[in-house]
């Protein structure tokens, strides 16, 4: 037998693994100890075989196998060679997500030292002790030093003679930690009809299931009851969330339904030796929940029962490094490699889920009412253009209105903010001009995009430019984006409502979980009526007393010009939509300079499924994912420019070569400077393309998400 092994050491070149001759008790996922060069070094096995294609006579032995048990299960080895091929990656590369950082012998159980019965015969014992512990060892299969030290009182002497003698031998086994956990379900939910209904139109069907369901309809309780089918089948489950601090309810809502210990819980605030304690946890078979965000697929789960992703649409899902995968597509081949259930669950699903929907890849299950029937809230749009707001911006008079009914009423509200704050202008502070547009000869305005990179827009052309390092004006370099950050909002409120108790949730004010709970808590609990967030902070909060949730102005993104830009934005509001009126009727406000804009008319319709056909049928006439394949290489190498060039002239050649229907652009990087470019290729079927060109300089992101 043979084994391709993929050592720890991250020598170049051998990224792939090398072939040993194996100790034959090898399989796949096994970690080993092996020589490489004139060291012995830690490897995994992703590959046996028993012939060798061609005879190398200089071919070494693995020389200790770690634990019989395998670090990793064979489903886990093949998804990550799946990832290796699919994302471009070395099998190195693709394994690292998967394993704590070397050395990985630190995350096996330790090795406890026992006796087994040995070749010679008891009866050449003399003294008493000495046979006392040697009949104690003998007939039985294994005993620990511990034990026969406790049992039978033996002394290291005692042991080490009885050794000698060859009464009994040592065998070193790593302990056995797994404390299963018979029953540990807690708490059935208890579902309505409707769930019911969609739990078994999920159960019967073997294919993915689309949980598409509108906000407040309860798909948590869905999840939960999954959960409770795949534990009581003794298998495992995952859940996977966009963001782990921000999920703070939804673990209540697990730790109810299972007991405490049965439950992994990782995140990006654990230390490492935290995190190598879990997964050895994990491993060892008592965790039967791991909930976390997307590197929590990667968990030693063994018996893997059921994978959820919940918000599958969200873009946290992609990781944007690499290994560049998307957790969706990779829990896909995962759940498929380990037999396990996969369920997407989303409001607003991606276009990617929804057109596998559509056509009978994944099984589609609607959950089209809120909890108890309660209406969607109504919308109201504001078209920005229209309001005077003197020192008011960026609070409208309906908004205004409709923030003091609440107060009256004894209702809360909560606000959503842009990333950074609300468009401000770019002020030179040297000559105290603002940067315009050419065209319009109106301030741009600084927006932030996903990634927290400032651009300019102006809102009245839709152009966008860069933030310039100098003032057009007068070339100082003082520039600075003035105008309502978080701060001015909430000082303006607190004029505006000089009597309401007012929260802020952003980043800042939330580093950590206790955060989140403390704010959850307030409200839930009415100390407070005004909730102040940031989007990604508030856009999945489950607070039923909120009765007005309003976005100050939603026109992020819109005129980017990326083919995604909609559908966020989409998200975003609807999103929005959902925080409002879970319990009692509520209202929406949406403020933005395009009120014509479709997502913002969906959204205010709560048109999810209309939006969706159409946004795909424009994809497909554009050919954009998922109507098409989509690569991008980013090029960052000194010369970026001349690189990026060759590379777009390499792809042209293969695509004429191979008759191929894909289209390739080159451009730098919107946020690169012109250190940054980039190539995107899209089309039908790109992989017959990518043995034409040389990618060794390059960064290859498939499927990307950011495009700009
Ligand atoms: P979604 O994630 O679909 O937006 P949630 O799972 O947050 O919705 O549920 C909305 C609200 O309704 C939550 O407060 C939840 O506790 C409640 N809820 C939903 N289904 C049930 C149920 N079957 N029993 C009790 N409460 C439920
Ligand atoms: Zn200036």
């Amino acid at each position: 037998m043979y084994c391709t092994v993929v050592t720890s050491s991250r020598s170049a070149g051998i990224g792939n693994g090398l072939t040993y001759e194996s100790l034959g008790q090898e399989t796949l996922g096994s970690a080993v100890r092996v020589p490489l060069r004139n060291r012995i070094v830690e490897g995994i096995i992703v590959g046996l075989k028993e012939e060798q294609a061609q005879k190398d006579y200089d071919l070494r032995k693995v020389q200790e196998l770690l634990d019989e048990k395998p670090l990793l299960t064979s489903s886990q080895i093949a998804t990550a060679q799946w990832m290796s091929q699919y994302y471009m990656t070395t099998m190195r590369q693709a394994l690292g997500v998967w394993l704590p950082p070397p050395p990985w012998s630190r995350v096996l159980p330790k090795e406890t030292i026992g006796y087994k019965q040995g070749t010679a015969p008891l009866d050449i014992l003399r003294g008493k002790r000495q046979i006392i512990v040697a009949e104690y060892v003998t007939g039985k299969e294994w005993v620990s030093q511990d034990e026969v030290q406790r049992a039978v009182g033996a002394t290291t002497d005692i042991l080490r003679l009885l050794k000698k003698k060859g009464v009994i031998s040592e065998e070193r086994r790593r302990e056995v930690r797994a404390q299963e956990w018979k029953d540990p379900i807690n708490e059935l939910p208890k579902l309505t009809p409707a769930q019911e209904a969609a739990v078994e139109f999920i159960r019967k069907d073997t294919r993915p299931s689309l949980l598409f369901g509108v906000t407040g309809s309860g798909k948590t309780e869905i999840y939960a009851q999954l959960i409770a089918d795949t534990v009581r089948e003794g298998k495992r489950a995952i859940l996977l969330v966009p963001e782990i601090l921000l999920t703070e309810h939804s673990i209540d809502r697990f730790e109810r339904l299972l007991k405490r210990e049965a439950i992994a819980v990782i995140h990006s605030k654990l230390t490492e030796r935290a995190r190598r304690e879990e997964w050895k946890r994990i491993r060892s078979g008592a965790v039967s929940l791991v909930i976390g965000s997307r590197s929590a697929l990667f968990a030693p789960v063994r018996d893997l029962g059921c994978i959820i992703l919940d918000e599958e649409h969200e873009w946290t899902y992609k990781n944007e490094q690499t290994p560049r995968y998307h957790a969706r597509e990779t829990a896909e081949v995962l759940a498929r490699n380990s037999g396990a259930r996969l369920l997407l669950g989303s409001a607003t699903p991606s276009l990617e889920s929804w057109a596998r929907a559509k056509n009978g890849m994944y099984n589609l299950v609607r959950l089209p009412v809120r909890f108890q029937e309660q209406p969607m809230p109504t919308v109201r749009i504001v078209d920005l253009a229209d309001v005077k707001f003197g020192k008011l911006y960026p609070f409208s008079p309906p908004l205004i209105e409709a923030i003091g009914e609440r107060l009256k009423k004894g209702e809360q509200s909560v606000l959503f903010l842009n990333r950074r704050g609300i468009a401000s202008a770019l002020l030179c502070l040297k000559c105290r001009r603002r940067v315009v547009c050419k065209e319009s000869e109106l301030p741009f305005t600084v927006h932030h995009t996903s990634n927290g990179r400032p651009y300019l827009l102006d809102h009245s052309t839709g152009i966008i430019a860069e933030v310039p390092a100098t003032c057009p004006h007068c070339q100082s370099t003082e520039l600075k984006a003035v105008g309502a950050g978080t701060q001015k909002v909430e000082a303006l409120l607190k004029t505006l409502f000089p009597s309401a108790r007012l929260i802020r949730a952003d980043r800042d004010t939330m580093q950590d979980a206790l955060g989140m709970r403390r704010i959850l808590s307030a409200m839930r609990e009415r100390r407070a009526d005004i909730l102040l967030g940031t989007q990604s902070v508030v856009k999945g909060l489950d607070l039923p007393q909120v009765t007005l949730a309003a976005v100050l102005l939603a026109d992020l993104g819109l005129s980017l010009p990326h083919f995604r830009a909609g559908e966020r934005v989409f998200q975003l509001l609807t999103q929005l939509t959902g925080r409002s009126g879970r319990a009692m009727p509520g209202e929406v406000i949406i403020q933005t300079f395009r009120p014509d804009a479709p997502e913002v008319l969906a959204a205010s319709m709560h048109e999810t499924e209309k939006y969706l056909n159409d946004e795909l049928k424009l994809r497909i006439y554009g050919e954009y994912p998922p109507a098409a394949t989509m690569i991008r290489f980013i090029v960052k190498v000194e010369g970026a420019e001349k690189r990026a060039k060759k590379l777009f002239a390499d792809t042209q050649k293969a695509i004429m070569e191979e008759r191929s229907d894909a289209k390739v652009y080159v451009s730098p990087t919107f946020f690169g400077g012109n250190r940054e470019w980039h190539v995107l290729v899209r089309g039908s079927s790109l992989r017959p393309l990518l043995r034409h060109l040389d990618l060794q300089d390059v960064t290859v992101d498939v499927d990307p998400m950011e495009t700009l």
